[in-house]
């Protein structure tokens, strides 16, 4: 038997969980169901592409067993399993992405809002630690020789050791503490209450979960449920299951195709971004499931990159169970599914947009730099992108614009929708550039994401304006008459403009007279088609 030591953000997790801030105690068991569940997903899985794995595949089913008098609670699966290295791997270390941020979070919020925080990150198996003082695990993978049993009271190490007659899958079993202690737990080894749960949280998992030999799951799958039939808090439950967010949905999105190519889809919009959502090795959030079997998630075929927020389930009847990646990538249907869902996911935040501000604005706060991201890659959809977007604006110094409202706006004789882009609010309303567009009274979108650098070059035009930096090139915002005295103030003025463009000539292409400034004696622009500065920090920052 050998002693570990848990990773230091793993320690600091459990001591949360054994301290339990959180509430509500009861969802351990959702995350021990759900892992249960994921296991037995996985097995099918592998039993599809490995044929020479030697597993029962004929009953895969979750198990609880309650034992009152020795106060244990067991939740027992017969799926993949882990090996040893696993086992360290998956339950002894936090690889997930954002929790050193999440701790950081946590600890400079030190009163109140913990609770909040530590539902929005999702604890999976440690969350056993706050109704039970010690847990053990047992499991065993189909190609490893010997099982491993695990044990940890949650404190700094855990045991871990072989076993030899380990059966398929994997048990965990907690020990649970007192019922009467000060946390006034209540008692989980009774059959009622763990019922009672499984039923709120877990109903939808499509495996046999079982007690005392009774299923007490309905595997009712959401997606295939007349929507009139399905509530709230089902739908909220099962995007839980599926995104690890521990918060509701924002919006829930159905889709229903038949004929030639039949799928069904359940989709959700997130109130809060995912905390990997900017991170290199981030997920996509659908998952692939083929006549109700699950076959992938993170379906990157399924939904572009810069949706990634979009969690969901996308069900193909008229796919084959043995569908790999290849396969998907090169499947017309696939390709004609994804356009739609695309589609209907742009439309749903339109709605959203128009029915409730606040939530698409809340939505926009979280999730539309990532958004934006779709004006580069996604041509096709540009217009579409375009209308749920907004923007800052000289308009307002607290709300945000969308173009639409932005060209309702647009005084006579604008032509052009203005917009610079740089660090922040305060640098763009200082820039010199603004000053002949203050002057006229036309607005500026002001435009301080690194993305917007980016994408402004690939949009030529909104409703038939184009966008216009104010930064670049010639401003056109003069009359015929200002620009017949501009003329002549300019060949007035040719003997100085030669000396300062040769005097310059190594700093600057050339030195005009200008009508855009009102105080500012002069301005560097750059020409129509140079990199803003922003950018060109980027590409420095970025190493070329
Ligand atoms: P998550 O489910 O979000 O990945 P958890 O803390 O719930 O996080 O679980 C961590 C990992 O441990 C899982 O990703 C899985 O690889 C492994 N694991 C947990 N429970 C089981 C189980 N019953 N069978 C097989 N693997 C499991
Ligand atoms: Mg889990």
């Amino acid at each position: 038997m050998e002693t570990l030591e848990f990773q230091s953000e793993a320690r600091q997790l459990l001591q949360l969980m054994i301290h339990s801030i959180y509430s509500n105690k009861d969802t351990f068991l959702r995350e021990l169901v759900s892992n249960a569940s994921d296991a037995l997903d996985k097995l099918r899985l592998e039993s599809f592409r490995d044929k020479d794995m030697v597993v029962d595949v004929d009953d895969l089913h979750v198990v609880i067993e309650s034992d009152p008098a020795g106060r244990t609670l067991t939740v027992r699966d017969n799926g993949i399993g882990m090996t040893r290295e696993d086992v360290v791997r998956l339950i002894g270390t936090i690889a997930k992405s954002g929790t050193a941020e999440f701790l950081k979070q946590l600890k400079e919020q030190q009163s109140g809002g913990a609770s909040d925080l530590i539902g929005q990150f999702g604890i999976g198996f440690y969350s056993s630690f706050m109704v039970a003082d010690k847990v053990t695990l047992v499991t065993k993978y189909p190609h490893a020789e010997k099982g491993v049993r695990w044990e940890s009271s949650g404190e700094a190490t855990y045991t871990i050791d072989d076993v030899d007659d380990a059966p398929q899958g994997t048990s965990v079993t907690l020990h649970l503490k007192p019922a009467d202690d000060e946390d006034r737990l209540p008692d989980y080894t009774e059959p009622a209450k763990i019922k009672e749960i499984v039923k709120r949280y877990s109903d939808f998992i499509t495996w046999p979960v079982r007690l005392g030999g009774e299923e007490i799951n309905s595997r009712k799958a959401l997606w295939a449920r007349p929507a009139s039939e399905v509530t709230e808090e089902e739908y909220a439950e099962f995007y839980r299951h599926i995104s690890h967010d521990w918060n509701a949905p924002l919006e829930t999105i159905r889709m229903q195709a038949e004929g030639t190519f039949e799928y069904q889809a359940l989709l959700f919009l997130p109130s809060q971004a995912p905390m990997d959502l900017f991170m290199r090795d981030g997920k996509r959030g659908v998952q692939l499931y083929v006549k109700r079997v699950f076959i992938m998630e993170d379906c990157a075929e399924l939904m572009p990159e810069y949706l990634r927020f979009v969690k969901g389930v996308v069900d193909a009847a008229d796919l084959s169970l043995n569908v790999s990646r290849e396969i998907l990538q090169q499947d017309r249907q696939i390709q004609l599914m994804r356009r739609r869902l695309v589609k209907k996911v742009l439309q749903s935040i339109k709605a959203l947009q128009s029915s409730r501000p606040d939530d698409y604005a809340k939505l926009w706060g979280e999730v539309g730099a990532a958004l934006k991201e779709g004006l580069l890659s996604d041509a096709d959809n540009r217009d579409a992108i375009l209308e749920v977007c907004s923007f800052a604006s000289t308009e307002s110094e607290s709300e945000l614009t969308t173009l639409a409202d932005y060209v309702s706006r647009m005084k006579d004789g604008q032509e052009h929708i203005y917009f610079m882009t740089g660090d922040s609010r305060v640098a763009v309303e200082k820039s010199p550039h603004m000053e002949a567009l203050r002057a006229k009274g036309f607005e500026v979108l002001i435009l301080t994401d690194p993305i917007d650098e980016m994408w402004v070059d690939s949009v030529p035009a909104f409703d038939g304006k184009t966008l216009q930096s104010v930064a670049k090139g010639q401003v056109d915002l003069e009359t015929d008459e200002e620009k017949s005295a501009n003329e002549a103030k300019s060949a007035e003025f040719s003997d100085l403009l030669t000396w300062m463009g040769t005097s310059l000539a190594d700093d600057v292409k050339e030195v005009r007279l200008s009508t855009r400034l009102t105080t500012s004696p002069a301005c560097v622009v750059g020409d129509a088609h140079d990199m803003t500065p922003t950018l060109e920090k980027m590409f420095k920052a970025m190493g070329q």
